[in-house]
């Protein structure tokens, strides 16, 4: 059901029963005997009262946000040969080159025209010749738990769009004509809350590539923390150990509240780890996993953490999940 917001849960004990949702007709109840909150800031199991934190409770940080957008109108081989150009000067970590047009930022900083809290432009080709889709503005601090915070993130988003159009008209080559075709129409929201959960996932298990025997999905996506300490400080750490680590049940499984599963970025992981799984494969893959074990806790009359995680694996072996 589209244009239906969640409003509250409904609780018998320590059991959810159901949410409360506004809808277009007004406020409505829908009962469960399952809910999966997959609403990436946990916001069913912190409103059922699970304990959550939020960003990095150590540093007090949160992953910055960003607004995309998409930009045509580009002559995208003078564009091409500007970054061919400076290939050599990317940096590369763990054998990752992961910046763009930081040449060009320079520039402008240099002259006063870049106030963007970092110091390359992430562009990728867009479906028609002329496009390119653009990751680059960062709006730090924001609490997507607060629709004050995000309102005031939504505006400095379309500011920093603007300010990046200038940039590309003044100082990227193939980029002087640039339109604007489209930006998101919400915020992109890389962290918030983490649901505390039977297992709460660590870096260190990603990055030892530990394989836990109720791994519900294999994922090798490295630990990508984004400007956390200012412009220049995105780090990037790959797996040491094995090709592979897996994230396990328990890690879906909320404290204290029955009859709840949580998938996607919020799920139960240090500001690290979720730093690592909170992109899309992972998160499609707890989908799975979360819809089988909630299945398979209403046909088995059972709560989700009473499903054998056994059962849970061979059926997603069975549908040709990937469990390593
Ligand atoms: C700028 C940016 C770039 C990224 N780049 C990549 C990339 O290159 N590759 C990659 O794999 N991942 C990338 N990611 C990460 C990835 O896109 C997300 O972390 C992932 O999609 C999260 O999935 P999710 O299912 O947990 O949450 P979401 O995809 O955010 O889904 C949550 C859904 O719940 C709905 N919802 C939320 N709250 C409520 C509520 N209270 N009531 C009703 N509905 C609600 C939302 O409308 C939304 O539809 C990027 C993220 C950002 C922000």
């Amino acid at each position: 059901m589209f244009h239906t917001s969640l409003v509250d849960a409904i609780l018998k004990g320590d059991k959810i029963t159901g949410i409360r949702v506004l809808r277009r007709e007004g406020l409505a109840s829908i009962g469960a005997k399952v809910v999966i909150d997959a609403t990436g800031d946990g916001d069913v199991a912190a409103r059922a009262g699970v304990p959550c934190t939020f960003g990095n409770p150590e540093l007090g940080t949160v992953q910055p946000a960003t607004l995309f957008f998409h930009i045509n109108n580009v002559d995208s081989q003078r564009l091409t040969a500007d970054v061919q150009a400076h290939l050599h000067e990317f940096r590369k970590v763990n054998g990752v080159s992961y910046r763009a047009l930081h040449w060009r930022v320079e520039e402008a900083e240099a002259a006063g025209e870049w106030d963007i809290n970092r110091k390359s432009v992430n562009i990728y080709r867009g479906v028609h010749e002329d496009e390119w889709a653009v990751n680059c503005t960062r709006i730090a601090k924001v609490d997507a738990t607060s629709t004050e915070s995000l309102s005031a993130a939504e505006k400095e988003g379309r500011r920093q769009v603007q300010e990046l159009m200038n940039f590309f008209h003044k100082y990227v080559p193939g980029c002087e004509k640039a339109t604007i075709k489209s930006s998101a129409s919400t915020l992109g929201i890389r962290e918030s809350r983490h649901v505390m959960g039977e297992y709460l996932l660590t870096a260190d298990d990603l990055l030892q590539g530990v394989v836990p025997d109720d791994s519900i999905l294999c994922a090798s996506n490295s630990v990508d923390v984004h400007g956390r300490n200012g412009a220049n400080t995105t780090e990037y750490k790959t797996i040491q150990n094995g090709r592979w680590y897996g994230l396990p049940l328990r890690s879906l499984m909320p404290q204290h509240i029955d009859g709840l599963i949580v998938a996607g970025r919020a799920i139960s992981a240090s500001s690290d780890a979720a730093g690592a799984v909170r992109v899309m494969p992972p998160c499609m893959a707890m989908g799975h996993a979360a819809g089988i074990a909630a299945a398979l806790a209403v046909s088995g009359g059972t709560v989700p953490r009473k499903v054998d995680a056994g059962d849970v694996r061979r059926i997603l072996l069975e549908q040709k999940a990937f469990l390593g």
